[in-house]
């Protein structure tokens, strides 16, 4: 038998090596010598439904067998139309119908939502709205145009030559606040920082304000309260549009269909992608409400944009197979009530040393580390500790997703736990108590960092 090789394989990193996954089922994925993990962060929150549902495989199977692939200039699909429907109807706010645009992924729907804002001010004839606007710290893609909104300082270093000019504000992180300020005193100035960008850049100049409701990968942290309807009420003042980034907190990860349903904020366009196909298939989507789709129908702009794989028929396929399952097996409800057992549990780590801080919003939860709990000063970037974690935890077969540069996107470190939402109590228990222990080596210095 042929033993695969992982050495023509250009890899995220070459310091890493990788076991070779072999196949999943519901919570746990097993390696080719066959260990058995519990995928505790569903990849990078992507898994919702569970590996191998098996409604889901033998749907793409018939897709695929009807048909593989039709150039999306030249025709629609049954699969595609469907989830569209499902889409609009559930777009956040306004009785109004949304249209969607499908892509492969997140960052490909960053980069349409990024060219759809665009459309939208040339259409209202308006060409001097260019300026875009975002939070540092976030995190909207890995390609040119999503990084430049990105506002992780560690992902977008070596490539800043190469990014276009967006302006960034302050990120609402209570825990670690940039602006050197405590809730509720601070009156949401972070919030007041686009209001200020606003008047800087020119108040006709500025096109679109870009944010995950909940940040993902970077720092897990919630809005505090009143932040996401103080940030909706500028836009409106300023006819600024607003993109919710909602690639990892959509489609129910936070228990609610979309995170900003937790505040009651209607955005202008969301970003949907992860657990849209649960990684049963490449895809992402981008909602357009009906007051940005309309105002571009009308102005008869052709949209100069397009991928070869948008709304790929296997991928939409996938993508309405995961998301009838999600209603009929009620896994959104089912997110909210786990996802507070899974908060409610971690919080028992909170008296840990070493435990900074435990925060996020139902199946997105993060750990962050900290050397002093009373200053919240992190480990030095050199001790790396977040990847030791990952490993300690990997080697008792707990997959969780490792961040650094949880502070600023510099220092700091943090751990996600985002599992599949059909995960078990007693699971959670396990990885709770795996974690525990993972912490307990760090302080008895067994991982050592000094
Ligand atoms: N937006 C957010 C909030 C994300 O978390 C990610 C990925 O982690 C992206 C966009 C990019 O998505 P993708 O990696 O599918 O291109």
């Amino acid at each position: 038998m042929r033993v695969a090789s992982a050495e023509t394989i250009f890899p995220r990193s070459f310091t890493d090596d990788y076991p070779i996954a072999e196949r999943g089922e519901g919570v746990y994925l097993y390696d080719r010598s066959g260990k058995r993990y519990l995928d505790a962060c569903g990849g990078a929150a992507v898994v919702s439904v569970g590996h191998g549902v098996r409604e889901i495989i033998d749907a793409i199977a018939r897709q695929t067998n009807a048909l593989t692939y039709a150039h999306s200039s030249q025709f629609d699909t049954e699969a595609g139309i469907e989830l569209s429907e499902f889409l609009s109807r559930k777009f956040p706010g306004q009785a109004q119908q949304a249209r969607i645009h499908f892509t492969s992924g997140g960052s490909e729907a960053t980069e349409t939502a990024i060219k759809i804002v665009r459309q939208y001010w040339l259409a209202r004839k308006e060409p001097q709205r260019q300026d875009l606007v975002s939070r540092w710290h976030g995190y909207h893609g890995a390609s040119l145009g999503a990084l430049s909104v990105s506002g992780n300082r560690k992902r977008r270093r070596d490539y800043l030559s190469l990014l276009t000019n967006v302006a960034h504000v302050s990120p609402c992180f209570c825990y670690h606040c940039w602006l050197d300020k405590q809730f509720p005193s601070c009156e949401l100035a972070c919030a007041n920082e686009l209001e200020t960008m606003i008047d800087e850049l020119g108040r006709n100049k500025v096109a679109a304000f870009f944010c995950e409701p909940v940040v993902g990968a970077t720092s897990g942290a919630p809005p505090a309260p009143g932040y996401l309807q103080k940030i909706n009420d500028i836009c409106i003042e300023n006819d600024v549009l607003l993109v919710a980034d909602e690639v990892m907190t959509g489609a129910g990860r936070t228990g609610k269909y979309f995170a900003v349903e937790h505040w009651g904020v209607a955005p202008d366009i969301v970003l949907l992608g992860k657990g849209l196909s649960s990684g049963y298939a490449p895809l992402g989507a981008v909602l357009v409400s009906e007051k940005v789709w309309r105002t571009i129908a009308d102005a008869a702009l052709i949209m100069e944009h397009g991928f070869t794989y948008q709304a790929h028929p296997p991928s939409v396929a996938a993508g309405l197979a995961v998301q009838k399952h999600v209603e009929k097996n009620s896994l959104v409800e089912r997110a909210s009530q786990v996802g507070e057992y899974l908060a409610q549990r971690l919080e028992r780590l909170r008296s840990e040393d070493y435990v900074g801080d435990i925060r996020g919003k139902g199946m997105l939860q993060v750990v962050e580390f900290v050397q002093d709990r009373d200053t919240r000063k992190p480990f030095p970037p050199e001790v790396k500790l977040s990847k030791l974690m990952f490993s300690e935890l990997r080697s008792r077969g707990v997959m969780v997703y490792p961040v650094s540069g949880t502070v600023d996107g510099e220092v700091g470190d943090h751990i996600l736990i985002a599992p599949p939402f059909i995960i078990e109590p007693a699971e959670i228990d396990w990885l709770v108590e795996q974690v525990g222990e993972a912490i307990g080596l760090i302080r008895k210095g067994l991982i050592r960092w000094w």
